[in-house]
């Protein structure tokens, strides 16, 4: 391990709802200087094969990754699996299972669509048109394309954000079941971005004690644009519930806040999720 490398442990490709390549990530990361870079789509791993074989070309270290959704006492909660077997047949079924609870839930926002008058069967093609995985950020710019939002903000602000008209709360699988996902792949799971959840300070505790009772390894201590107080916070509290840290930008596109790589120092107090697998 070295504090000079630079790492980035979150990204997504257009395998999710990023709109890179996966080959097209790898080769912009290299190019910003990043040494080691997890692929991390929404429930997918279909990007790894291309991505794995990119980085070879570029001499960067691809750590195989995933981002899965869960749930934790009626929030969703994103945990990233890292250094996963992208082979797993269990993995490879589990995230089968999580496609049709999007696919499924897609439809109902769809309904919702066209009962407040939009043309939800054509915005559920749009989304069926698209390879991958589908999510929210896919309808979102479904609605902006088509016209019934301004900006892809305003559609989660409108629509498809938590309360909003279209919103549909989905049952993902339990927190202690997804850990069991990716530990049973080989990988180890990180809580991804913990500022986002609406969560009180003693909700976020019991989250990361129930996270790390089931086997969960690495709070995600630098993410995107927040700042270096939330990461000395968060690495308390990695410190403190036994978790290593991690770091990622979560990148989506390149014209967004949260460029590939940069500003994701880890503080000292807290031990990298990656010193254990030779980085
Ligand atoms: P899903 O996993 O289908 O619920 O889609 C979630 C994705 O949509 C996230 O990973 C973000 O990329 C994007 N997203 C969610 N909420 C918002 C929001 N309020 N504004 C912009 N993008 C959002
Ligand atoms: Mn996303
Ligand atoms: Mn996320
Ligand atoms: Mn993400």
């Amino acid at each position: 391990m070295s504090d000079a490398l630079n790492i980035d442990l979150h990204t997504h490709s257009n395998c999710s709802d990023g709109s890179l390549g996966p080959a097209e990530l790898v080769a912009n990361a290299a190019a910003a200087g990043v040494q080691a870079l997890a692929l991390t789509d929404h429930d997918t791993v279909a990007g790894l094969e291309d991505a794995q074989r990119c980085a070879g070309e570029h001499g960067l270290q691809l750590v195989p990754g995933v981002e899965i959704s869960a749930s934790w006492r009626a929030q969703a909660i994103h945990v990233l699996g890292l250094w996963v077997d992208p082979c797993s047949p269990q993995l490879l079924r589990s995230l089968r299972a999580q496609a049709d609870l999007r696919w499924a839930r897609m439809g109902k926002i769809c309904a919702r669509l066209t009962k407040l008058k939009l043309p939800g069967a054509a915005l559920l093609a749009g989304v069926q048109a698209i390879p991958g995985v589908p999510t929210r950020a896919h309808l979102a710019q479904a609605l902006v394309a088509g016209g019934h939002a301004a900006t892809f903000e305003a559609a989660f602000r409108k629509y498809l954000g938590k309360g909003k008209s279209a919103h549909v709360a989905v049952e993902w699988p339990a927190l202690e079941v997804v850990v069991g996902w990716i530990c049973g792949a080989g990988g180890v799971a990180a809580i991804a971005h913990p500022a986002r959840y609406s969560l009180s300070a003693g909700a976020r505790r019991r989250l990361l004690g129930d996270f790390a009772a089931a086997g969960g390894t690495a709070l995600e201590v630098v993410s995107g644009g927040n700042g270096a107080q939330h990461a000395d916070t968060c690495a308390a509290l990695a410190v403190q519930y036994g978790l290593f840290g991690s770091v990622g930008s979560d990148f989506h596109h390149p014209q967004a806040w949260n460029p590939l790589g940069r500003s994701l120092k880890l503080p000292d107090c807290v031990t990298p999720v990656w010193r254990s697998f030779g980085l």
